[in-house]
């Protein structure tokens, strides 16, 4: 094969007058002459003109959107406007034909919900283009930033025994015959006969695996696929997301809140600097959307201004018990217009409530901290009001919930009377417990949702549009 030249690294090169290969897919073919050709190294096309007049019209014909072509030529200064640099053909090699009467990609505006039933496709567009490398990105972002501080990348388990929060909501995992699975005396499914010699489930957190691994190498952080089988239809919920859970010995909880916070900045600076082109992409895209919305809903900021004005200001931090002062005298609750209205210490918040502290109170990121231990997970650490727990969520304009963490409870006695207290099964989680029997300390993590993060960044708006293939309730297509 000969050598190839990625379409980013050509235009970066700002180079001309030399002979280059190029491979791709058509994007349009104009006027017998004009490719415009991508092959998801960037968001641009690269402009390739056809010498129409001595090319086989057999050839120019098989030039449809969708095809794949090899073109070599010679890199020129453009004529036209619109691009810096053509490439002139000298020789087209058709490498895959694309029917352009069948092709479901045709060259105009398609919507989001079309795109995601030909979510093998989609890829070829601008805006999916754009949104795969920034998740691209961001992951190895991600990576980098705990590298540089001496975080283990822990695997932890994706086939576990264990229920981490006690939320249910899992996927079984089993190799029984489900038309005629083994029977217990008494008439239940024996899962002593089973795979594992028990009942399993794919993983809804690596968190509890994590605190193991942390209680020895100081500080890890698990970047997995996690599952749950929650039948939320939102556009922020999939059955299937990545999940980014670092576990810190010796942190509390604002040691905890400060590396969340300088996470995400660090992660949203590392995505503006690598993919300046993708996300200004997806900023127009964000106004042209916009356009439809009438005044008072579309936002104030454009997503690069709201970018930069997440890395700019420090996130608000205040308590739960704060933020319910705030929701009660607050104009929506008062009126009414909340679904669930808040009446007083205790309840749990719901999306509408987070995303008013965030989109219309503070108007930037909010760190929630210290709540009521009912609402919250039993290994979260107990306060000295006996009241909450050393919880905290980060909050982001748009989203809602981006990160859910703690300090955890390191004290063995607290710890084994809140398990009692709600039901936790002690002697399954022996292993969990022998941290605090063995040098247990002061620790704690979060868990921050990558699809969130990425919905974010890129400003779209369906939690399904920024993960390859979607899990969601009926749907496991691709
Ligand atoms: P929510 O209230 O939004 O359902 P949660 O309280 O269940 O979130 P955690 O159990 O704390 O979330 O999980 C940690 C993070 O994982 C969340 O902050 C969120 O970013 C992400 N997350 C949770 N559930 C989902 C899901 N079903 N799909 C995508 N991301 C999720
Ligand atoms: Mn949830």
């Amino acid at each position: 094969m000969s050598t190839r030249t990625k379409i980013k690294a050509l235009l970066e090169s700002g180079k001309t007058d030399i002979d280059v290969t190029v491979k791709g897919w058509v994007r349009t073919f104009r006027n017998n002459q004009f490719i415009a050709l991508n092959d998801g190294s960037t968001n641009n096309n690269l402009q390739i003109v056809v010498d129409f007049e001595n090319t086989d019209p057999a050839l120019l014909k098989r030039i449809t959107t969708g095809a794949a072509l090899s073109v070599s030529g010679r890199l020129v200064a453009s004529l036209g406007k619109g691009q810096s640099v053509d490439v002139k053909a000298t020789s087209i090699e058709i490498l895959g034909d694309s029917d352009p009467e069948k092709y479901p990609l045709q060259p105009k505006k398609h919507s989001l919900e079309f795109l995601r039933e030909i979510a093998h496709l989609r890829f070829r567009t601008n805006t999916f283009g754009a949104i795969f490398r920034v998740r691209n990105t961001l992951s190895f972002a991600i990576h980098t930033f705990f590298q540089e501080r001496g975080f283990v990348y822990l695997h932890t388990p994706v086939i576990t025994a264990s229920d981490a929060e006690g939320a249910g909501e899992t996927f079984h995992v089993t190799n029984f015959d489900l038309a005629n699975p083994p029977k217990t005396e008494t008439g239940e499914i024996d899962f002593k006969q089973d795979f594992f010699g028990r009942a399993t489930n794919l993983t809804v957190s690596g968190q509890l695996e994590g605190e193991l691994g942390a209680m020895a190498l100081s500080d890890i952080y698990t970047f997995g696929p996690t599952f749950r089988a929650e039948n939320s239809n939102t556009t922020r919920h999939l059955a299937e997301f990545w999940m980014i859970e670092p576990e810190m010995a010796f942190y509390d909880l604002k040691d905890n809140a400060d590396l969340a916070e300088e996470l995400l900045k660090y992660v949203i600076r590392y995505a503006l600097d690598k993919n300046k082109d993708d996300i200004e992409f997806l900023s127009q895209r964000l106004l042209e959307e916009e356009k439809q919305k009438p005044q008072q809903d579309r936002s104030e900021l454009n997503l690069l201004e709201k970018l930069q004005f997440c890395l700019n200001n420090d996130f608000e931090r205040l308590t739960y018990t704060e933020a319910i002062e705030i929701l009660k005298e607050s104009t929506p609750n008062k009126k009414k217009k909340f679904q669930y209205l808040i009446e007083g210490w205790g309840t749990d918040l719901q999306s509408e409530h987070e995303r008013y502290l965030v989109e219309k109170h503070f108007k930037k990121p909010v760190i929630l901290t210290d709540y009521p231990k009912e609402i919250k997970s039993f290994y979260m650490r107990q306060n000295d009001d006996g009241k909450t727990v050393a919880a905290m969520d980060i909050l982001f304009p748009g989203i809602g919930e981006i990160v859910g963490g703690s300090q955890r409870e390191e004290r063995l006695d607290k710890l084994e009377q809140r398990m009692d207290e709600i039901g936790i099964p002690k002697d399954e989680l022996w292993w969990y417990l022998d941290t605090r029997r063995y040098g247990g300390c002061p620790h704690a993590g979060f868990g921050l949702g990558f699809e969130r993060l990425v919905l974010f960044v890129t400003g779209m708006g369906n939690i399904r549009d920024v993960i390859p293939f979607p899990r969601f309730p009926k749907n496991a297509e691709f």
